[in-house]
């Protein structure tokens, strides 16, 4: 079920952590923010889009990673954009992405996957300003709708997840505080915050999600355990101390 968080913003959750797909009205049309994850989670955004009664003319890709990259026939034959740097990892990355989609969960169009184009200079259909950043992912990009009060921040900003380090790049530490930088811009002016994974933020909670991924950052700058609510749930477990032997190897050498 789309739920609508703002004018002309719409967010539906699927069960596969927690994901969710944005959809938002730009002048020309609907763009499909990373849409997924599985085949009838595709299928009933579909039917939902479609209930909607404005064709989609656009999709737009956060950052390279499998579940920010699927699409379905359904969803038309429109350009799929990412920034120059998460369009260029993301043909790079493909077959790894379908493998990785063929892995985690069914029904997804594996031909479909990946297939991006560089967002133009002027954005194009997608409205708002692009905020990019390398931090989780190479050409990593956020969603500012200025008007509409509302961040789309792909895998920043999670009640869920921690910050996931990416580490096919070596100073994550130095990339997260340059994009939280970036972030905290943005969020001064937002009332609503739609993660890749988790709880859509809305009013104090936005800025609490900013502190958390900051507070989590600054502890591993400094060599200390961070503490963070999120760190609860065992399955992150790994994640962390990937994240933590990346900061430390980064301050050593
Ligand atoms: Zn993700």
């Amino acid at each position: 079920m789309l739920k609508q968080v703002a004018d002309g913003v719409w967010v539906r959750q699927s069960d596969w952590v927690w994901s969710n797909a944005t959809v938002v009205r730009g002048e020309a049309g609907l763009i499909l923010v990373d849409p997924g994850i599985d085949g009838s989670d595709l299928n009933q955004l579909a039917d939902d889009v479609d209930r909607l009664g404005i064709p989609v003319v656009a999709g737009f890709s956060t950052h390279p990673h499998w579940d920010h990259l699927l699409w379905h026939s359904r969803f038309g034959d429109v350009p799929r954009y990412a920034t120059h740097g998460g369009a260029q990892a993301a043909s790079e990355a493909r077959e790894r992405a379908q493998s990785m989609a063929a892995e985690s969960a069914s029904g997804i169009p594996l031909e479909l996957i990946g297939l991006l184009t560089p967002l133009p200079d002027d954005g194009g259909p997608v409205p708002g300003e692009i905020v990019e950043h390398q931090a989780h992912a190479i050409g990593h990009a956020a969603v500012f709708l200025a008007d509409r009060g509302v961040l789309l921040a792909g895998d920043m900003l999670s009640d869920v997840l921690i910050p996931l380090f990416d580490p096919r790049q070596d100073d994550q530490l130095r990339a997260f505080e340059s994009a939280l930088d970036r972030l905290a811009e943005a969020v001064r002016h937002v009332d609503v915050l739609i993660p890749g994974h988790g709880a859509v933020a809305e009013g104090p909670e936005v800025t609490a999600r900013l502190a958390a991924d900051r507070a989590y950052i600054d502890a591993l700058r400094q060599g200390e355990e961070p503490v963070d609510a999120r760190l609860e749930a065992d399955w992150l477990a790994g994640i962390h101390q990937a994240n933590v032997e990346q900061a430390r190897s980064r301050s050593a050498g």
